[in-house]
């Protein structure tokens, strides 16, 4: 009985302690506006990423008048970026998914959103406001966050995915496709997504095989009789990929398995690609935020509200269910609202921003950043100049992303002897087909209007070593 007694007290404090690391974690204590006086670079509502859901919600929070930024990550549109046409956005019967992204971006801006092209790379959710550190070294204080990260394409669990993960196999056909010229290739999935990925394909390849684990497609109708269109495009239902092989360097043959028979089959192959569904982009988050047993960011139905007062989560880093771009973009625009609401509770009004202006943070980094030319206009202006620098860069290229900083800054230091730009061949594949390239990472000089040179130029190093060799 003594040592129950003496335990209790201890008990106590034990779970006192744990009650308030808990509560700390949570980051549920009450935000108080007087905490900002010595705060800078704060970013009312800061959007971690630009697919729909973090475009819409910065459209919404940007026209309340909160100063909104949002940190694109390395794919700007997100997903949408993807998708060659939509044709399920409603009000809009069909469109390219880039240019919907575009439209997205350039409506948010209208209300002074702001996209920057960066990462969140570090977040402190533990005290308000909050800290997020981003890839080109910015540390942002925002005082509400919308996570809208979006989700990470599946990896089969089969032999040979990571042997050959790169050298044949991926996701991403939109960007690779015309590298299958001639080729044989498989999909692997039967949704939507999976007949788009395959419908990209049939342009290029030989013959396009889709294996579909189910017995029957779970793409929408009208996508099925689409793909009926394709003669080189054949369906497998009921298989399963057991194994992929090759020489160690390239792919040469997909092993499946017939599920109603257990039959396996080789299938001659000279790539795959996977559209086998989604694990949230919930990494950064995952110590300080609730996730379900799944990974998706836990909110609190039907609001956007996380296990942290003042952070949002929306799209498909929070739902597992329904992965569409109008439903993301909806979630979005939930998750706008509810950070709204939340800054109006603490007393942050649009009134009170303007008298802390000078706290906020103001983009210096966007000062930096090169033209990107769009339109035939555009690069007339540009050839207008003696001397001309344009770099061709893709949204999906990661090397144009990372190389991104190093041409902003040689652009700075060589601003005496060249006009810069980027061209984004994504948008204007003419335009960099009449400068004589179809492909990103190009460093082309211009001089008195014509194409003098042209080098790929996929590292930091190579980029100097163009400047050194030709504007010095
Ligand atoms: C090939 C394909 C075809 C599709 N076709 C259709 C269709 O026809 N109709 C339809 O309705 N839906 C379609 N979808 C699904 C649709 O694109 C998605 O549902 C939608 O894009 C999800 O939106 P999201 O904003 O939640 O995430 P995403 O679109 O994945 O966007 C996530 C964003 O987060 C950014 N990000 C990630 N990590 C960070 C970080 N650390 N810091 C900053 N930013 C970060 C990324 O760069 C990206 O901008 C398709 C998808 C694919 C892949």
């Amino acid at each position: 009985m003594n040592k129950i007694k003496k335990i209790i007290p201890l008990l106590i404090t034990a779970l006192a302690l744990a009650g308030f690391t808990a509560w700390k974690r949570s980051g549920n204590q009450t935000p108080n506006l007087k905490t900002l006086s010595d705060k800078t670079n704060i970013v009312p509502v800061l959007v971690i990423g630009s697919g729909p859901t973090g475009l819409s919600a910065a459209l919404f929070t940007a026209r309340a008048g909160f100063k909104t930024v949002v940190l694109s990550g390395t794919q700007l549109g997100g997903h949408l970026s993807e998708i060659s046409t939509i044709e399920n956005w409603p009000g809009t019967p069909k469109m390219k998914g880039m240019s919907l992204g575009t439209e997205l971006e350039k409506q948010a801006a209208q209300f002074g959103a702001q996209v920057l092209k960066d990462n969140a790379v570090d977040v402190n959710l533990s005290s308000w406001p909050f800290t997020v550190k981003t890839s080109d070294g910015l540390v942002l204080t925002p005082l509400s966050i919308i996570i809208a990260t979006g989700g990470e394409p599946k990896r089969l669990n089969v032999p040979g995915i990571n042997t050959y993960w790169g050298k044949g196999v991926g996701v991403c056909t939109i960007c690779d496709a015309p590298l299958n010229k001639g080729q044989k290739v498989v999909v692997v999935g039967g949704s939507d997504t999976a007949a788009e990925r395959a419908m990209q394909l049939a342009p290029f390849a030989e013959k396009v095989v889709m294996v579909v684990r189910e017995p029957a497609l779970q793409a929408a109708a009208s996508v099925q009789d689409y793909l009926k269109e394709y003669k080189n495009i054949s369906v497998m239902l009921d298989t399963q990929v057991t194994s992929i092989e090759g020489d160690g360097n390239k792919i040469n043959q997909v092993m499946v398995k017939h599920n109603q028979t257990n039959q396996q089959e080789a299938i001659p192959a000279h790539a795959l690609y996977l559209s086998v569904g989604f694990t949230p982009r919930s990494d950064l988050f995952k110590k300080q935020l609730k996730l379900d047993s799944n990974g998706y960011i836990a909110i609190t139905r039907p609001t956007h509200h996380t296990s942290v007062k003042g952070v949002f989560a929306a799209g498909i880093v929070a739902d597992g269910i329904y992965n569409k771009a109008s439903v993301s973009s909806g979630m979005g625009v939930q998750a706008a609202i509810d950070a709204i609401n939340f800054l109006q509770e603490i007393g942050y009004t649009p009134t009170v921003e303007q008298t802390i202006a000078h706290q906020i943070f103001a983009d210096t980094t966007q000062k930096t950043q090169v033209p990107v030319i769009a339109t035939k206009e555009e690069l007339d202006v540009a050839l207008t100049k003696p001397v001309v620098i344009v770099q061709t860069i893709h949204p999906l290229c990661s090397l144009c992303h990372n190389n991104r900083k190093t041409f902003s800054s040689l652009a700075r230091d060589y601003a005496q002897k060249a006009y810069f730009a980027q061209l984004d061949i994504s948008k204007a594949a003419d335009l960099a087909h009449q400068l004589g390239t179809d492909q990103a990472s190009i460093i082309l000089l211009i001089k008195n209007g014509k194409v003098v040179k042209q080098v790929k130029a996929l590292n930091s190093d190579q980029i100097l070593g163009f400047m050194k060799e030709n504007l010095n």
